[in-house]
């Protein structure tokens, strides 16, 4: 029986591993995958779907309440003064209920938003993306698995840190019941997150996971007969040049959310829905032409495939220069070292693709690797 592995190393971006000896010994062919518009919320269902998040529905964890919100349970907790209710014990204990009463087996966290947007708000990701039937309406590669009755294996978060992991799937090659395997590793992105302006020990880490998947790799090679490698990413890291806090400056407009106004602040997109006329000029204006960014409209969504008509993800949406990062100014606020979710075209966008088998050149967006994984499921 043949192994068939693949790595998804989530922000293994193609700039950081370009001129690097990463993994050159076991899996010499590479290439630059074009990323999608988002962050990895958007990305990974490319990959596992081979389709863009205009199709598979998904461009940031948090969108527009279209029908009832899941946070409407806990209307009467956002509802509260702030000062009683916006600290870290309220709001685990509201995300843990909502998890609860709508089984979210998916990853979400309330991030910066304030508790009295959530009965407005829903989340995108609310299963295991990593089994079949994760993504509702769109076929995955874990859909094709079950179909085709493949004896296959899947390492996510859900199951452990990325050492044990790594551990976890060396114990199951052993046993050779497999022939499929899919390994998700966050620990480059974590790491990158917080060191991608320290180029020294962001390729320190590099040449750690380079090490660790080398070593997976032999272990396949010990026990089966034919390996075949694949290692990529979602998307790439870009150092952080500069911060802005969108925040402050709405904070000074006289139109209030979530009365006037409903935004979502991710760290590269500003997201509105407005109330009304007066609401959108005001908030419209705290951007200025130094900022560097860009409103993005229907035509720049549609050339992106990500323009939803029920404006889900806003009616407005602006997008950051590379290297720019929205920060809020709470106490606990760290900023980043590094951020991806710029625009596609930007040079830290796009992430890697990594294989002991020559592709030629096939392969060049993310969303390719849906049909690289589908041959061998
Ligand atoms: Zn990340």
């Amino acid at each position: 029986m043949d192994a068939n592995i693949f790595v998804l190393v989530d922000a293994l971006g193609w700039e950081w591993i370009r001129g690097q000896p990463f993994l050159q010994t076991v899996a010499p062919y590479r290439c630059r995958l074009e990323s999608v518009l988002g962050y990895s919320t958007a990305a990974i269902p490319s990959i596992l779907s081979g389709r863009y998040p205009d199709e598979h529905g998904r461009l940031s964890l948090f969108q527009r309440a279209l029908g009832t919100s899941p946070f409407a349970s806990i209307r009467w907790l956002c509802e509260m003064p702030p000062a009683l209710v916006e600290n870290r014990y309220v709001r685990y204990f509201a995300r843990e209920m909502v998890r609860r009463l709508h089984h979210f087996g998916g990853w979400f966290h309330f991030l910066g938003i304030p508790l009295r947007y959530l009965p407005l708000l829903d989340v995108s990701e609310t299963l295991d993306i990593y089994q079949p039937g994760g993504i509702p309406g769109t076929e995955s590669i874990f859909d094709i698995l079950a179909s085709r009755r493949t004896n296959y294996a899947v390492y996510t978060y859900h199951d452990g840190s990325n050492l044990e992991l790594i551990g976890q799937m060396k114990a199951d090659l052993r046993k050779r019941e497999s022939s499929f395997y899919f390994l998700y590793l966050d620990g480059v992105d974590g790491f990158l997150h917080r060191h991608a302006n320290d180029r020294a020990s962001a390729e320190a880490c590099l040449h750690r996971y380079s090490a660790l998947i080398v070593n997976l790799y032999e272990s396949a090679r010990s026990h089966y007969s034919a390996v075949r490698l694949h290692v990529f990413g979602d998307h790439g890291m870009a150092p952080t040049r500069k911060v802005v806090n969108i925040q402050k400056r709405m904070d000074g407009l006289r139109v209030r959310a979530p009365e006037d106004y409903l935004c979502v602040l991710d760290s590269t997109m500003a997201r509105f829905w407005f109330f009304s006329e007066r609401a959108r000029q005001e908030v419209m204006s705290v951007f200025h032409e130094e900022d560097g960014g860009e409103w993005l409209d229907e035509t720049s969504l549609r050339s992106l495939r990500a323009w939803f008509e029920d404006r889900r993800y806003g009616q407005e949406i602006y997008l950051m220069p590379e290297g720019t990062v929205i920060v809020g100014s709470g106490p606990r606020e760290i900023v980043p070292g590094g951020m991806h979710g710029f625009h596609p075209s930007t040079l830290h966008s796009p992430s890697a693709f990594l294989s002991s088998v020559d592709y030629g050149n096939r392969l060049s967006h993310i969303t390719d690797m849906y049909g690289v994984m589908a041959e061998y499921a």
